[in-house]
């Protein structure tokens, strides 16, 4: 077994072959992002083996982790998706893959923020002129998201809970598309993630009102915005950890490879500043060990299913 272990390494990745990071959201959005950026840092550590993104997105992520789940478990497959793993799970009344057992876990990547954000043409100009807004708006606000699962459903899911205002929501197969229709004004408000949001909120596009994590951050352009929690949205704190994943069944050698990859890009400081430089904080922890990583998503689940059911009338 040693021996077919070291053939099996030395042979993974070959080099005449390709290993695609399916993301399961569409091209441009927040997911998307990471793993571009994750593609290009693990390139070098995996040998410079082309890495490439299959953007198969919908359904809150369900359809590309579906996808990956019945891949072949040859180490060339892999899904980089987020809470999603812990909120599908709960949102789903049947999913076609069972979180806990049909993936191997390679290792955690970031951990992300989100921010509550406004079409441009919204009146409000801070977050208590918003809660008033949205007190007199009631019946008639359209919130997006990337489906049922999405870190922007369960922030989105959260906040309506909080507040006890139902907003009319509206599914995208991604929050790139969403936040599209958000400048054009055609919905009202999104929670996303700020490696989505934050060159956007530079640029002006949008309105920015709140973050969702414990303490403000500490990102220039995102610093002067206040917590939900401190704008008076009791004890509301969300943030959105990736996680790199490969189909169950691929060789324990090849899952060794990944993860030593996955470290190494974790390291790498390329990644480290653009990841920073978009409000998210790079993984340094146990979670990037395979089997934190496995104890950490089913925490989650055990975490946010309780939630998810009580917001029950808020999850469309
Ligand atoms: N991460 C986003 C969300 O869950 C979706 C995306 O990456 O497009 O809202």
């Amino acid at each position: 077994a040693a021996v077919f272990g070291a053939q099996a390494q030395q042979a993974f990745p070959s080099k005449d072959k390709t290993v695609t990071i399916v993301v399961p959201f569409a091209a441009g959005g927040p997911t998307d992002r990471v793993a571009r950026d994750l593609a290009e840092a693990m390139r070098k550590p995996l040998g410079g083996v082309s890495v490439v993104i299959d953007n198969a997105a919908g359904a809150g992520s369900s359809i590309g982790t579906a996808k990956v789940a019945r891949a072949a478990p040859d180490g060339y497959t892999l899904l980089l998706n987020h809470i999603a793993m812990a909120t599908m799970p709960a949102l789903y009344r049947k999913l076609p893959f069972n979180v806990p057992t049909d993936f191997e876990y390679l290792g955690i990547v970031n951990d992300v923020p989100m921010t509550l954000i406004g079409r441009p043409s919204l009146p409000a100009n801070n977050y208590k002129e918003l809660a008033t807004w949205i007190e007199q708006n009631k019946g008639k606000i359209n919130l997006g998201h990337a489906g049922l699962g999405a870190a922007s459903h369960l922030c989105g899911l959260l906040y309506q809970n909080a507040l006890k205002v139902e907003m009319t929501t509206v599914a995208y197969k991604g929050t790139a598309p969403a936040i599209t229709d958000l400048i054009g004004g055609q919905i009202d408000l999104l929670c996303d993630q700020t490696t989505n949001t934050t060159s956007q909120i530079e640029a002006k596009k949008v309105k920015a009102y709140a973050v969702t994590t414990a303490k403000r951050l500490s990102t220039p352009s995102l610093k002067d915005l206040p917590t939900l929690a401190e704008s008076g949205v009791k004890d509301f704190q969300v943030t959105i950890w990736h996680g790199l994943y490969a189909p169950k069944g691929t060789p324990a050698e090849v899952v060794a490879r990944l993860n030593e990859a996955l470290k190494a890009a974790l390291k790498d400081p390329d990644f480290i500043r653009k990841q920073e430089g978009l409000g998210a904080v790079v993984a340094s922890d146990q979670r990037v060990e395979p089997a934190e990583h496995k104890k950490f998503v089913q925490a989650e689940i055990n975490k946010w299913g309780p939630i998810i059911k009580a917001a029950g009338t808020y999850a469309d």
